[in-house]
């Protein structure tokens, strides 16, 4: 109440009035009237002087910092950032000042959380991806030590199984290798003029077993007559591939397609996936390259993958100024697509 500005500007102004006044009293033969009428002016005119200092350049800034604290208390960033319009007032310079430091460091404190969140996640997804082939191998491996050694009935196939719960714990840690490698950019592309239909053709071959075995045709498109060049790694490429190709075969249609359309235009191929499998829910689709994702999560394990394969995939397609997309209806099956830069673009002199 007392720092109403009403109140501060009654005080002041009385102060001021008394002061004049006083002075106006000491001069010899001044009328009591005059020094009344100097006391009413005085007061009045410092009032609404004080009065509307106050109000306009101090509370009105003040009450709209207020205001911006409540905004980001409610985390409502967009509203709480203020205008950057030229502005000679220095009080709305500070208000402008300590608002835009606030806001930033709230983002700053939210990005933390969030990351936070998202780093202790992955450390509990880590750990239990990691525990499933452990306790696989481990189990079989005391199994054989408590007696099955010497069963030859099982003692080869639960070796087998061991070294295949291995083989996957190896495969998971080379994927976060990769992985880790790719997001702190430590991995250097090796970009060549690539034709992608060639890799296209090596990606086949080395699942064309897998495909049969689910009695899935393997497709290419392409226009024969243009060329299908790319600047990219040659090596990653494949692995981009192989992971949109091999889940095509892997969660699509027993007895259904795989087809891979390179399509050429000015400056880039534009490289899609599709396949007539069951497709991906639309509430899945946006955390689908999130590291161990997966849509359903034991039928998607059962078919042996690590859950890592489209987050490395857009990370090395990142690496190449590139955007995975995915286009998928449930029922209707899933095309992703990307393109791929023809030419190293020129720097300009
Ligand atoms: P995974 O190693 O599990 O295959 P990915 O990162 O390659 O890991 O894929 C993540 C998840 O996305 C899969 O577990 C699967 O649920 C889903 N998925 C990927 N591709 C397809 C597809 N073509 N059709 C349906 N679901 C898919």
């Amino acid at each position: 109440m007392f720092l109403q500005p009403r109140f501060v500007a009654t005080i002041l102004a009385l102060l001021i009035a008394v002061a004049t006044a006083s002075f106006c009293s000491m001069i010899p033969g001044t009328p009591k009237e005059t020094v009344f009428i100097t006391f009413l002016v005085a007061a009045t005119s410092s009032f609404l002087l004080i009065y509307f200092t106050i109000e306009f350049l101090i509370f009105k800034e003040l009450s709209k910092i207020n205001a911006v604290f409540e905004k980001l208390k409610k985390k409502d960033f967009k509203k709480a950032r203020l205008s950057t319009e030229f502005n000679m007032n220095p009080m709305k310079k500070l208000n402008n000042e300590i608002t835009l430091f606030a806001t930033l460091k709230q983002k700053e404190i939210e990005d933390l959380k969030k990351m936070e969140i998202y780093r202790r996640e992955f450390i509990a997804d880590m750990s239990h991806e990691l525990k499933t082939p452990i306790f696989a191998a481990q189990g079989y491996i005391h199994t054989l030590l408590d007696g099955a050694l010497d069963d030859p009935e099982v003692n080869q196939k639960f070796l087998k199984k061991a070294a295949k719960s291995l083989d996957g714990l190896d495969e998971l840690v080379q994927d976060l290798l990769i992985l880790s490698e790719l997001e702190t950019g430590s991995v250097k592309m090796k970009k060549e003029p690539t034709d992608l239909y060639m890799v296209v053709m090596e990606v086949f071959d080395q699942l064309e077993k897998k495909a049969a075995k689910r009695n899935v045709v393997l497709l290419s498109e392409r226009n024969v007559e243009k060329p299908m060049v790319a600047e990219v790694d040659r090596g990653k490429l494949f692995q981009v591939l192989r992971n949109l190709v091999e889940n095509g075969i892997k969660y699509g249609n027993e007895d259904g397609f795989v087809k891979v359309s390179l399509e050429s235009e000015k400056d880039w191929v534009e490289v899609s996936v599709t396949d007539d499998g069951p497709g991906i829910p639309e509430e899945d689709q946006r955390r689908i390259f999130e590291r161990f994702y997966r849509v359903e999560k034991s039928r998607s394990k059962d078919k042996g993958g690590s859950g890592l394969g489209l987050a490395i995939a857009k990370q090395i397609l990142d690496a190449h100024k590139s955007k995975i997309q995915l286009i998928s209806k449930p029922g209707n099956g899933s095309t992703f697509s990307f393109r791929l830069i023809k030419k190293k673009l020129e720097k300009p002199s």
